[in-house]
């Protein structure tokens, strides 16, 4: 590797993740100009290699609406939909795309194009009521994959069990059913040459996002779990089954290597790792993060980069020797693990924070997402009797500013470091005792 090609390195993931952010947001702004056809689907579940195939532009709402909350202007958005008669309770993301559907698609980034189709998955029974909410606005056809979970905590079955060859099955024929639907609304015929080429991207970037995700074990640890991984994410979810997508993931691979075999860090210096459980706080996302950084807290992984990636950390890589039994096993295996990581995180934080070296995991409830926030106190308390690891439990929103107290969030995550310091110094104290 050339000296100058590797001072470009570090970071390059950064900035090419926001360049195709840009890409996508204009493919969305020319078809929605244009009159062509796009598909609205969601993080969990989003068949993007079924759409791809089809060559449909993806829109993700719940990344619509995040980004107007990091933009500052999540609020005229929400009090829209409000105003329209949707109640402050419900989860923001859905009142914010309402609002952007009532604005005609005016989103910050640019024009979002109506669904032309909708799919979802049942890992979030918000996702079933949203898409009604575009039956209703546009008539369109509106597809729901439903995708066996896991039955009780640690009781997954595996290819080969009769359970999961039953399950296997079930989402096969869904699939199948899918497929008809996206032919029925292009019309054009499914083409299964190009269904292998997309499914070999997504190969690509499922094994490149495990390993980055592993890699970053490695100390200091080489990204931000919360903000570097949500472009990563981001790039994960909207170029899944793409060229661009695979090529992204290969290189930010090389970007890792390279940062852990040169002890190359965040731009702080490490003092704690930390462990995120939750969605982020998007109105004041930059500030969130520093409440932690200011005291040398780096995210080293969290339960979002496993979920909001539908469960792409598992690396599952599809047979293109039977590509549709294949990508049924992928969905089932990979959206239950996203399942698991929002209903039954106590065992993947127990492994993480062992994997990962963690001091601390910050449990972050919000008022918006009742599927990610319920039984998160249960899951704290549990995990302290299996591991004496601190945690923090701090509330807020990720969407709505009206329910985000800075000054009390820092007064609380101020006393959870000073805690964590002490700790350490006990720790040193007794070992030298
Ligand atoms: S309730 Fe939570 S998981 Fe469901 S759509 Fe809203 S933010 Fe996403």
């Amino acid at each position: 590797m050339e000296t100058e090609a590797i001072t470009d390195l570090v970071g390059r993931g950064n900035r090419e993740g926001a360049g195709l952010f840009r890409d996508w947001f204009t493919e969305l702004d020319e078809t929605a100009s244009g009159g062509g056809q796009a598909a609205y689907v969601f993080v969990m579940g989003s068949i993007n290699e079924v759409l791809k195939t089809f060559d449909l532009p993806v829109v993700f709402p719940e990344i619509n609406s995040l980004q107007t909350a990091v933009r500052r202007v999540a609020h005229e958005y929400l009090d829209e939909a409000e105003d329209y008669g949707y109640s402050p309770d419900i989860c923001g993301y859905v009142k914010a795309d309402v609002a952007t559907q009532l604005r005609g698609g005016e989103h910050p980034m640019g024009q979002i194009p109506p669904p032309a189709l909708s799919v979802l998955t049942n890992a979030c029974n918000t996702y079933i009521k949203w898409a009604e909410i575009w039956e209703r606005m546009y008539d369109c056809p509106t597809f729901t994959l439903d995708v066996p979970g896991t039955r009780q905590a640690g009781g997954q079955t595996w290819p080969g069990d009769a359970d999961f060859e039953a399950d296997r099955k079930y989402v096969e024929v869904q699939l199948n059913e899918l497929i008809n639907v996206c032919e029925a609304v292009t019309g054009r015929k499914f083409d299964i040459d190009k269904f292998r080429e997309v499914l070999g991207y997504a190969n690509t970037m499922s094994r490149s996002w495990n390993r980055i995700l592993e890699l970053n074990a490695a100390r200091p640890a080489l990204f931000n779990a919360l903000t570097d991984g949500t472009i990563f994410l981001g790039v994960a979810n909207g170029f899944r089954g793409t060229a661009e997508g695979a090529r992204y993931f290969e290189r930010l691979v090389e970007e890792m290597e390279y940062k852990a075999a040169n002890g190359i860090g965040t731009a702080i210096d490490e003092q704690y790792r930390l462990l995120f459980v939750g969605v982020p706080c998007y109105p004041i996302f930059r500030r969130f993060n520093e409440l932690f950084t200011d005291w040398g807290g780096t995210f080293v992984n969290s339960t979002y980069l496993w979920f909001a990636s539908g469960g792409t950390n598992r690396g599952f890589e599809y047979d293109l020797a039977d590509p549709i039994a294949s990508l049924a096993e992928g969905v089932l295996v990979s959206v239950r693990d996203a399942m698991d990581a929002m209903f039954h995180q106590n065992e993947v934080l127990v492994d993480m924070a062992e994997e990962f070296g963690a001091d601390g995991v910050i449990y972050h409830p919000i008022k918006s997402c009742r599927t990610v926030s319920t039984g998160l106190a249960d899951g704290r308390r549990s995990l302290a009797k299996e591991r004496d690891i601190p945690t923090l439990f701090i509330e807020s929103d990720m969407m709505d500013r009206r329910v985000v107290s800075e000054a009390q969030m820092k007064n609380r995550i101020d006393a959870f470091f000073e805690g964590l310091a002490s700790r350490r110094q006990q720790a040193l104290a007794g070992s030298k005792g």
